[in-house]
């Protein structure tokens, strides 16, 4: 029997360690470089940032979800989940523990497609937390339909030739080098006709337009590019897996994607939670603490209850991903995982908000971030919408259409067939009467 809901003693150390860690050492950088995650380190930073790595590589937690041959512990996505629990409560601690968005998805696609001079040149140093990487996918025009992306990469002799638009392309403006998508083929299917770049970000004819920034941060202070790939040449070596293989290449790097995004959530809703608890127990008002009252009281309930069974899902779906070793094989679960995420946060954020009540929504407390973090879980690697759809399908494989009028449960039908079943029964029973 092997269902067990205990984590192993000396991983629980290692974890222990780590949310005293995050809660001394780290939480505070939120508050003095906010927003500096993915600039690249000044001398001031570098001091600061440097040693806290450093222990970390030293108590075996730096990018644990890597093998031992890139640099990582190889612990799986299972325990990196009870890790990123408790990261997710701050913005630097996935820095800090080489475990940062976009990052860990770019380096997983290298590590599995990239060819040994590409792992030498990107992967290194990325997983070292020496450079940072972005991810261009998105275009102004199109973004949860990738068959309608129209960025081209065109063969020109030794050369490729990458001419189009991108969106929010996260961190492009402090990254070192672009993950591209383009269309390399227009005349097969674009399952089959587009292919990933490898893409320095100093090459002529990358000109990021603008950097647009989330609500509420100042325009200055965005981070997620509107680039124009115009005329960029890129040897015929950049192209990363196979030409025609950028779908599947995107299903590795969203699938790790959206569970790590979610692994995080629950760090970030049981803050949202715990925040919650300890206003009600505080406060007062008509004659009794708010945790009296069984509005809130319900406030409370609902939003444990909703915390422990997203939780167990994504623990549930991170122990799928290491058996299986094949985000495709787990594709339902994480999509399932990925569509309940922003509802988790936003339900409890906004609860704690309104029990916190004015307080709540000043530039005081951090729930506004939160909840505009729960829009954010709702876009980002595609829009919930289009998750639902993939959940509903891959769920309807597992079934089969009824060819009778009536359904296989129909009332009438089901005891007309138990009735023959057990006609002799029936039949003695009536004659006894
Ligand atoms: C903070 C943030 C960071 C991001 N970082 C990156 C990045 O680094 N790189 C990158 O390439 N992209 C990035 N994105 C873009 C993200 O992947 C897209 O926003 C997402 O795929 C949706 O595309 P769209 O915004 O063009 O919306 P659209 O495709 O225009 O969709 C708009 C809305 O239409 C509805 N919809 C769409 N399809 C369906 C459907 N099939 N059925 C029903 N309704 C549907 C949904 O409500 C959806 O929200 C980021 C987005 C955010 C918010």
């Amino acid at each position: 029997m092997s269902w067990d809901f205990e984590t192993d003693p000396p991983f629980q150390v290692k974890l222990d360690w780590a949310d005293e860690f995050v809660r001394d050492e780290v939480e505070p950088l939120d508050l003095i470089w906010p927003g500096l995650e993915f600039a690249p380190l000044d001398e001031t930073r570098r001091r600061v940032i440097e040693p806290l790595k450093d222990e970390v590589r030293r108590r075996k937690l730096w990018a644990t979800h890597l093998g031992p041959d890139l640099g990582g512990e190889g612990y799986g996505q299972l325990k990196l989940s009870l890790l990123n629990e408790i990261l997710g409560r701050s913005s630097w601690a996935p820095i800090v523990f080489g475990c940062q968005a976009p990052d860990t998805g770019n380096a997983e696609i290298i590590a599995h497609y990239g060819t040994p001079e590409q792992k030498k040149r990107y992967l290194r140093p990325l997983l070292d937390g020496e450079i940072f990487s972005c991810y261009s996918m998105t275009e102004p025009h199109a973004g949860s339909d990738p068959t309608m992306f129209t960025t081209r990469a065109t063969r020109d002799g030794d050369e490729w030739v990458i001419d189009g638009w991108k969106f929010f392309s996260s961190n492009a403006k402090t990254s070192t080098f672009l993950i591209v998508m383009a269309v390399t083929n227009p005349d097969v299917s674009p399952y089959k006709g587009m292919s990933m770049f490898l893409v320095p970000s100093d090459t002529p004819g990358i000109d990021i337009v603008r950097n647009v920034g989330l609500a509420g941060e100042p325009a200055e202070e965005g981070s997620h590019a509107l680039i124009h790939y115009d005329g960029v040449r890129v040897p015929t070596d950049a192209l990363l897996g196979g030409e025609g293989q950028a779908f599947a290449i995107a299903q590795t790097r969203l699938g790790g994607g959206r569970i790590h995004h979610a692994m995080r959530t629950i760090g970030l809703a049981r803050k949202a939670f715990d925040m919650m608890c300890e206003r009600a127990l505080s406060r007062k008002t008509q004659g009794s603490l708010l945790a009296d009252k069984q509005f809130v009281q319900g406030y409370i309930a609902d939003s444990y209850a909703q915390l422990m069974q997203f939780r167990l899902f994504v623990l549930y779906t991170a122990w799928s991903i290491d058996k299986h070793n094949d985000y495709r094989k787990v594709r339902k679960d994480i999509a399932a995982v990925k569509v309940l995420m922003p509802g988790v946060l936003h339900d409890i954020a906004w609860r704690a908000t309104q029990v916190h009540g004015a307080l709540g929504v000043s530039n005081e407390m951090p729930f506004h971030r939160m909840l505009l973090g729960a829009s954010v879980l709702g876009l980002a690697d595609g829009p919930t919408e289009v998750h639902k759809v993939t959940v509903a399908r891959q769920v309807l494989r597992d079934h089969a259409p009824s060819d009778d009028l009536w359904p296989t449960q129909h009332l009438p039908k089901r005891l007309a067939a138990a009735r023959a079943k057990y006609a002799e029964a029936l039949e003695h029973e009536v004659g006894n009467l």
